[in-house]
């Protein structure tokens, strides 16, 4: 599996701003917010797509989600509620082949999430 931006940003060969950060996961924030908070959470781990979980993976991708818990709530959004969205290939709308747990709110979102027109469809 190939190298990504994501790969990048976890060696620091490109800038993102970074929330959280440690052995097993990187967070930071998304390039082109889709909600007043929205970040990214991924393993160090080069993992292509859900589909490319193994067994022994399943304590990584598990602490994905912990850690999206933690930083919305050093954001204050925790509370109220969030979400997190982990697309699959291109019907899924994914871009970046290196799983990211997108984290978005600070507004209340729309469900379900396809009553908005995707934008691979226009
Ligand atoms: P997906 O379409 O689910 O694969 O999501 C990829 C996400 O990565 C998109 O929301 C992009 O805005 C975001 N993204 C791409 N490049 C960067 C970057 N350099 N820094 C932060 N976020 C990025």
């Amino acid at each position: 599996m190939s190298e990504t931006i994501f790969d990048k940003i976890i060696s620091r060969e490109i800038p993102a701003d970074i929330v959280y950060e440690d052995d097993i996961s990187l967070a930071f924030k998304d390039i082109n917010p889709q909600a007043p908070v929205h970040f990214l959470v991924i393993p160090k781990k080069r993992i292509a797509t859900i589909n490319d979980i193994a067994k022994e993976d399943r304590e990584v991708v598990g602490h994905l989600s912990w850690v999206a818990a933690k930083v919305a709530g050093e954001m204050g959004i925790a509370q109220e509620g969030f979400r997190t969205v982990m697309n699959c290939n291109e019907f899924g709308g994914q871009s970046v082949y290196h799983i990211h747990l997108h984290v978005l709110g600070g507004k209340l979102l729309g469900w379900p999430p396809y009553t908005d027109k995707p934008k691979n469809l226009e």
